[in-house]
């Protein structure tokens, strides 16, 4: 099978359509990092009644020529009170008391003197200070919150000051995450061969899946063996969303992940891209579920996570929400474009006046099993298989990781 344009594997991608998306009631605090199934609107205005903003003395503004007023009554906050400003007279008010009736001005403590049971003005404020008018924070029917909104701490706080007790979310989908490869040990595994490595795929795929709103199940690591392989990925699509795999999806004679994904009854959406890192990703489908097959290389799986795990992750949300941004760098360096394929070239990004500039300082060439060279402030240089070379002071996209 002749290998897909990046682009158009994106496209595939960005058309999935998941069907009866998953929702559920959660609990307010436990839905920080779900996505919003409902529009949250104002069910009333807040303030819903005149409040004081300060400590003071509640008044008849046009009182104030008077400089001298009767304090005839306290009012903390909490209470409500029947006791009337009246002129001539003020009422001791504290930040967050309702304004009381016929006041329409708050003098703060700091502008008066008490004199017995009297306060003498020694500053004036101007009319209505210190008073927060109804719905100054909302009114009822403001549209504050819109579904497929990433909950975060703000709209936690804004739902509680709307006992919103429990938010209708999108389910986080299940995520399976198995390594496969007969090489793998698994971490704190004792190595009793020189031919085994410490598998570090499926801890990394976990991350992002945590990370990025997925619910991750992980599964470790097997065996190239093509049984174990096909019952352990069967099992998996029964009990997850998707089953993300790494591994096995070459053309080594022990690359049987690919072949299992068949012999399950998926449908490939595709299989084989001409990106770099990660050209032999596989994505099927089974239903609503899924399976993203990535590479073996530490470096690949990572790269192909980002690109294709996100946005499926992100699907059952019915969002866009992925904090991964991409935004416009200057080289710093030259790039020499070698294949003609999209890649993903780890470079070092720094922030200068707001700008992104890149450079490739430090950054080993080799393999794509160099995951270190994402350490530090790295990012992703993106050129499509269309650029040819570039030039220091080019202007190129950037994926940040951070
Ligand atoms: P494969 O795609 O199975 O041919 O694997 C390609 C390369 O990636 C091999 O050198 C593997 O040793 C390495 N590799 C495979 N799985 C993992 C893993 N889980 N963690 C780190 N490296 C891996
Ligand atoms: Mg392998």
């Amino acid at each position: 099978m002749a290998f897909m344009h990046f682009n158009k594997s994106i496209d595939i991608l960005n058309s999935i359509d998941i069907e009866n998306l998953k929702v559920s009631k959660r609990y307010l605090i436990d839905t920080l990092g779900y996505v919003l199934a409902e529009d949250i609107v104002a069910s009333y205005n807040s303030p819903n009644y005149p409040t004081s903003a300060m400590d003071g003395y509640a008044i008849k503004y046009r009182d104030i020529e008077m400089g001298r007023l009767k304090i005839v009554a306290i009012n903390p906050a909490g209470e409500d009170i029947d006791d009337e400003v009246v002129s001539g007279t003020t009422i001791k008010t504290f930040t967050g008391s309702l304004m009381p009736k016929g006041s329409d001005t708050l003098i703060p403590i700091e502008n008066v003197e008490v004199d017995g049971d009297y306060i003498v003005i020694k500053e004036r404020v101007p009319f209505g200070f210190s008073v927060r008018e109804i719905g100054e924070n909302f009114a009822k029917g403001d549209m504050l919150i819109p579904k497929g909104t990433e909950i975060n701490f703000t709209h936690i706080g804004v739902m509680a000051s709307l006992n919103i007790v429990s938010p209708l979310v999108y389910q986080k989908p299940k995520i399976a995450i198995l390594s496969t490869g007969s090489e793998l040990l698994e971490l704190g595994e004792t190595q009793t061969k020189s031919s085994q490595i410490r598998s570090s795929n499926n801890y990394t795929i976990e991350a992002i899946v945590k990370k990025y709103g997925g619910e991750a199940v992980q599964l470790g690591c097997i065996g190239d063996s093509k049984n174990t392989i096909l019952n352990t990925i069967r099992d998996a699509l029964d009990g997850n969303d998707i089953v993300v795999t790494t591994g096995g999806v070459s053309v080594g004679d022990f690359d049987f992940v690919k072949d299992v994904i068949l012999e399950l009854g998926c449908k490939v959406l595709f299989k084989g891209v001409r990106v770099k890192p990660g050209q032999h990703i596989m994505v099927a489908r089974r239903d609503n579920k899924f399976i993203v097959a990535l590479p073996g290389f530490a470096y690949s799986s990572t790269v192909t996570a980002l690109i294709y795990l996100i946005p499926l992750i992100e699907k059952f949300q019915n969002t866009k929400s992925s904090n991964l941004k991409i935004v416009e760098a200057t080289l710093l360096e030259d790039f020499t474009k070698r294949q003609r394929k999209a890649e993903f070239t780890a470079c070092r990004v720094i922030v200068k006046d707001g700008n992104y500039f890149i450079d490739f300082k430090d950054k080993k060439s080799g393999t794509s099993a160099i995951m270190t060279n994402m350490l530090g402030n790295s990012a992703l240089l993106i050129t499509s298989e269309e650029d040819s070379s570039k030039n220091v002071g080019d202007r190129v996209k950037v994926m940040l990781l951070n």
